[in-house]
């Protein structure tokens, strides 16, 4: 039987990863995106941006076959390490031993994904391909080819929109009655740096850790490269006494990042090149639903729900809308009347919890995880979950090493949250926080 032609407007991860699955399916597939084809570009190995990839995202690579791959350029990060302002370090595990989240570079892993869907007979990009709208009657959907210089259009069966945060697929659907849309910034921007590698290649800070300084209303964050380098974020106000508005000058970054990231310095000598080379850049969080139109259109990844970067989930949940929406089409037969109702309604509760859960990791990241009793909650739930692993997992491993839907696990979260808030009220929980009463107080409130 001839299998239908789909459309995959953008060719970032989660429409590369899409691509691979659609046409292992044997759907006749077309990829457009509007940048050039970025496996000619030459992507210095981890110099690019990096993503923290998690069992969510893993699961997504898996299943169209091509994780090994990305595995081999993958760097573990088994826990978060403190630096204080005076250097002082604490190191606290994601999870339990063995369980770690991954640093990759994104530019090496879309190339990959690419190229895994480029092997691909039934597979054809078109590059320098803007989309400008979609016909939702006919299903057609209209380009801007930089290349020629015109506008060109094309008939799909189905249409997925994969064209990230600002999605021109999605923009259409936004015209609809009824349909529901909202976008926000975050008054917090970012700011990309970096850490040099030693002389020899090796990593100046321990390289199986996300490093964090964490300072109240903004903080720096490092993941590692393969090349001996981090590549570090520093998240702050756009506005206000610590702020990229106050940050203008090379005297203002120098005696900033002495001040407050004092241990970094000595190891970024680029640091103010960087700094003015680097555009001051937003975050941008979108909802909206349906998920889909009729049998033809259906949104992925950040065109269906952008995410701010706090608990490095947005490509992780992309990956894991490839993994729902191949479930489904192997249980209904790919009958598409029945798969993208059903697609919507087990992720949009999912896409709105993980943006819930992103803003929380926000404030606990930046806040409190240089706080001395959030690091002993931590460490009592971590006794707590080692010896009784049935009953709990803390909020940070179903998200990060689960496949627990992100809105089961915000609403479990919630849950332990106040067990632990009445656990720490005790006034000398300092003293017997790995006591058998503070063991049978958890179970008694479970
Ligand atoms: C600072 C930062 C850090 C992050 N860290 C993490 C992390 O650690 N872990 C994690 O899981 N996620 C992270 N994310 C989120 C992650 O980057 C996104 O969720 C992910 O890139 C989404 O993939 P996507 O394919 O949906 O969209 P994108 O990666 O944005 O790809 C969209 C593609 O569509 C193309 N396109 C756009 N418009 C059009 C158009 N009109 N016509 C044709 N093509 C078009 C673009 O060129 C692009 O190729 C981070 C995000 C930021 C900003």
């Amino acid at each position: 039987m001839k299998k239908n032609r789909v459309a995959i407007v953008g060719a970032g991860l989660v429409g590369s990863l899409w691509a691979v699955y659609m046409a292992k399916r044997g759907y006749d597939v077309k990829v457009f995106d509007r940048r050039p084809d970025i496996r000619k570009l030459k992507i210095v190995q981890g110099k690019s941006i990096n993503l923290a990839l998690s069992d969510r995202g893993w699961r997504g690579l898996e299943g169209a076959g091509i994780a090994d791959a990305i595995r081999k350029v993958a760097l573990p990060m088994h826990g978060r390490m403190m630096h204080a302002v005076d250097g002082k370090l604490t190191f606290q595990p994601y999870g339990k031993e063995g369980q770690a989240i991954y640093s990759v570079s994104r530019g090496l892993l879309n190339q990959t994904l690419m190229q895994c869907a480029a092997e691909h007979d039934n597979v054809h990009f078109a590059f320098q391909h803007r989309c400008k709208d979609v016909n939702l009657e006919s299903n057609t959907v209209s380009f801007y080819d930089e290349v020629n210089q015109c506008d060109v259009s094309e008939q799909f069966d189905q249409v997925f929109g994969t064209d990230g945060a600002f999605s021109a697929v999605r923009s259409r659907l936004t015209r609809l009655d009824r349909y529901d849309y909202s976008q926000s910034y975050l008054d917090h921007g970012y700011k990309e740096l970096e850490i040099a590698a030693n002389a020899d290649g090796t990593h100046q800070l321990d390289v199986n850790c996300l490093h964090i300084w964490p300072r109240g209303e903004f903080m720096m964050i490092a993941l590692p490269n393969i090349d001996g380098s981090f590549t570090c974020t520093l998240f702050i106000p756009f506005e206000g006494e610590y702020s990229l508005a106050n940050l203008k000058t090379p005297e203002a970054v120098r005696s900033f990042f002495e001040k407050h990231f004092s241990d970094a310095v000595p190891m970024m000598p680029e640091l103010v090149e960087d700094y003015f080379a680097n555009p001051d850049a937003s975050l941008v969080m979108t909802k909206c639903y349906p998920w889909h139109y009729s049998n033809k259109v259906c949104l992925m990844g950040d065109a269906a729900h952008a995410i701010v970067p706090f608990y490095g989930q947005g490509m992780n949940a992309g990956f894991e809308d490839c993994t729902y929406l191949n479930q489904l089409l192997d249980e209904h037969h790919d009958n598409f009347d029945l798969v993208f109702p059903e697609y919507t309604r087990l992720r949009k509760p999912a896409g709105d919890a993980i943006l819930e859960l992103a803003l929380g990791n926000y404030i606990e990241m930046r806040d409190k995880t240089g706080d001395h009793d959030f690091l002993l909650q931590k460490k009592i739930e971590a006794r707590f979950s080692a010896k009784y692993p049935q009953k709990w997992a803390s909020l940070y491993e179903q998200v990060s090493f689960s496949h627990t839907p992100y809105h089961d696990a915000l609403r479990n979260g919630k849950r332990q949250q106040k067990i632990m808030d009445q656990v720490m009220d005790d006034p000398n929980i300092e003293s017997k926080w790995d006591s058998d009463e503070i063991e049978q107080k958890m179970l008694s409130l479970l």
